[in-house]
């Protein structure tokens, strides 16, 4: 197997805020060409960490690298090499696409060719071609959304930071952004690093390291993640289900939870355990289904808590800078 390179590299990062700390001896990497996610609840500690691999803000200690450089002493190569999208929009609105992008090559200082063949290569890649010439006030939130990215990719940054990126879309939209993401990150080959207090998002990513008051608690794949938690949930309806509880038992050893809706059956691997029970049931299966452990799971096993979903109030990273 290939050696993954290390594209973000934080050792031991701590930040305080009036005396009280926000991150708490923060060490992770992030590998070169994946999509990482940034997973805590609201004043987790996401958007400081975020900030200062942004090199938008100082820390107190530790140490910070993108791209291998250093955050503290070469904030402006690191700035070289990252695209960030923020939780606001940042676009103009009376301006088209096009003069949008067009500004953003100015400020990178790229050549007139060269500008006009990454926007087009990138309003393709974000499915805007169309739209090239549209003002932006016409276009939908998950388009400015995708403007916003395309923007953020037009000097090919090694890492593409995204805070919350989905924050305040609606369901279909956000499912489109991500699906979008991982596009991103296939034809670009970009890291993609984002920040997010949505389980269903972070599911999409490649690693997710979970946040909670400014230290890192759990960092893998989803489903990784998801099957340190022993355990996968059977919903059953029968014909009998007292009868059924007692087979089960009976055949397996498991012992089901009655309720109202049903039973409930925990077993280590659902997949398998379903073909089994059909094989030789003596009750009538009406209905079947299998949930997993989600990242809720997850948090919830860690923290003793649930991560609340929905609260999307975004605060987001200071644009100081404007968006680079
Ligand atoms: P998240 O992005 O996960 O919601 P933050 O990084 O914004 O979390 O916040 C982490 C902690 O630091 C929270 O307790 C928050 O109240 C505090 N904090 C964030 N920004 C400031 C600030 N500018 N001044 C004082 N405290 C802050």
């Amino acid at each position: 197997m290939a050696l993954k390179s290390t594209i973000i590299e934080i050792q031991d990062l701590h930040k305080r805020y009036n005396g009280a700390l926000a991150v708490s001896g923060v060490s992770l990497n992030v590998y070169e060409g994946e999509v990482f996610g940034f997973l805590g609840p609201n004043g987790a500690g996401k958007t400081t960490t975020i900030s200062i691999l942004c090199t938008l803000l100082n820390f107190d200690s530790g140490s910070a690298f993108v791209n291998g450089f250093d955050c503290k002493r070469e904030p402006g190569k690191v700035r070289q090499s990252i695209g960030l999208v923020f939780q606001e929009v940042t676009l103009d609105n009376e301006l088209t696409a096009y003069e949008n992008l067009k500004f953003h090559c100015y400020m990178y200082n790229m050549g007139k060719k060269l500008a006009e063949e990454r926007i087009d290569e990138m309003l393709v890649v974000v499915g805007l071609s169309d739209r090239k010439q549209e003002i932006v006030k016409k276009f939908s939130g998950g388009m400015k959304r995708r403007l916003e990215i395309a923007r953020g990719l037009l000097h090919r940054p090694k890492v593409l930071f995204l805070d919350e990126p989905t924050l305040g879309l609606d369901p279909q939209t956000r499912t489109n952004v991500w699906e979008f993401i991982r596009t991103v990150k296939r034809s670009t080959g970009s890291t993609v690093f984002m920040t997010t207090h949505y389980m269903d998002e972070a599911e999409v990513c490649d690693r997710v390291a979970i946040i909670d008051k400014g230290r890192i608690i759990a960092c893998d794949t989803p489903s990784t993640l998801k099957s340190s938690l022993k355990g996968d949930t059977i919903h059953l309806k029968t014909e009998d289900d007292e009868a059924a509880m007692k087979e089960i038992f009976e055949r397996f050893g498991l012992k089901a939870a009655m309720t109202e809706a049903g039973l409930f059956i925990i077993v280590d691997n659902g997949e398998k355990f379903i073909p089994r029970l059909f094989e030789r049931s003596k009750t009538g299966i009406l209905s079947i289904s299998l949930k997993r452990p989600s990242l809720e799971d997850v948090f919830l096993n860690l923290t003793g808590k649930k991560i609340r979903e929905g609260n999307g109030h975004g605060k987001g990273i200071v644009s100081r800078h404007g968006g680079a």
